[in-house]
């Protein structure tokens, strides 16, 4: 069998069309949607997500603010500024791009950005509602995975929906949302024995651990959608996901691509929540 591809591109296409639309909506209405972007260091692929995010706003007509930090920021003066954006009305959403320089306490910060304004979904508070079953703002990678997997038709109630990653961004999220969906979900990490043998039994597999070709033909079971979240750079510099596609397009239903998969899908949330935080906020018109 050879699997459908998973259009993310496509997909997300048609999410930020609608959401473009959306925003012209509320701003007739006097709601004016911003994303403030906090970027501290000079991580290169940083930059590149960031650029991506501002680039996408600008389309959707979502204005955008950047604060690059130096490196060597002070956790107060990053604290400061956050706490700066979070009283700003201008302002629907605070982002904090990850990973921030190792001398930062990211929990800290992000523990700092107003639950309200939090449209990464990274808040104890947001991350503690998904837990109950009672979710606010959706981390952007896992909603983008859910909605790929809405994509194929598939139902995700009472499947067996392997997670290979237990990430706070990524991994566990997701898990709670396929749960939350009544899937069966088990959930893989680095010490997980028998991981071919648990793979196999999933009808949904989603691979998020950052290892180029960790999942394989030969551990997908026949039929299954296989979601890719990796982003990984190979040997010879090339993108490539956690899953080895040339095998696994052969044994699954239907699987993403790298790239063109779940990427596109992340900022398409991200728009969806910046968006939706500015409806809940309901923002006035500037006055400047
Ligand atoms: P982390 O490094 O935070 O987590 C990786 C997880 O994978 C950990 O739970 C780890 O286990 C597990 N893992 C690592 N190696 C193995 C292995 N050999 N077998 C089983 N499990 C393993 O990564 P993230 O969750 O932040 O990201 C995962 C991947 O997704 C990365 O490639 C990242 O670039 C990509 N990504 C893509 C996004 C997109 O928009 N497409 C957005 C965010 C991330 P343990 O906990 O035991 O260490």
């Amino acid at each position: 069998m050879t699997a459908k591809i998973i259009d993310g591109k496509a997909l997300a296409a048609r999410i930020r069309e609608e959401l473009k639309k959306k925003v012209e909506r509320l701003k007739t209405a006097g709601i004016f949607p911003g994303l403030a972007v906090i970027l501290a260091g000079d991580d290169q692929a940083s930059k590149i997500y960031v650029r991506n995010k501002q680039r996408v706003c600008a389309e959707l007509g979502i204005k955008s603010w950047k604060y690059q930090l130096p490196e060597d920021v002070a956790q107060e003066d990053l604290a400061e500024l956050v706490k700066k954006l979070n009283a700003d009305p201008e302002v629907s959403g605070v982002l904090v791009q990850l990973p921030l320089p190792a001398h930062l306490d990211s929990a800290a910060v992000l523990n700092a950005v107003a639950p309200a304004k939090d449209v990464d979904g990274f808040h104890p508070k947001n991350l503690g509602l998904l837990t109950a079953g009672r979710p606010a703002v959706i981390p952007c990678t896992p909603a983008g995975v859910l909605e790929l997997v809405r994509e194929t038709g598939v139902d995700i109630t009472g499947k067996e929906c392997v997670v290979v990653g237990r990430s706070n961004i990524v991994g566990k999220p997701l898990c709670l949302l396929l749960l939350q969906e009544h899937g069966t979900v088990t959930v893989c990490h680095s010490r997980t024995r028998n991981l071919d043998e648990v793979c196999r039994r999933a009808d949904i597999l989603v691979a998020a651990a950052g290892r180029p070709g960790l999942v394989h033909g030969g551990m997908i079971k026949t039929g299954a959608v296989v979601i890719d979240v990796g982003i990984n750079k190979n040997e010879q510099g090339k993108l490539v996901g956690d899953v080895d596609f040339v095998s696994a397009v052969q044994k699954a239903g239907a699987i993403t691509p790298v790239p063109g998969g779940v990427g596109p899908m992340t900022i398409a949330m991200l728009m969806k929540n910046t968006v939706a935080a500015a409806e809940n906020g309901n923002l006035r018109k500037p006055q400047r």
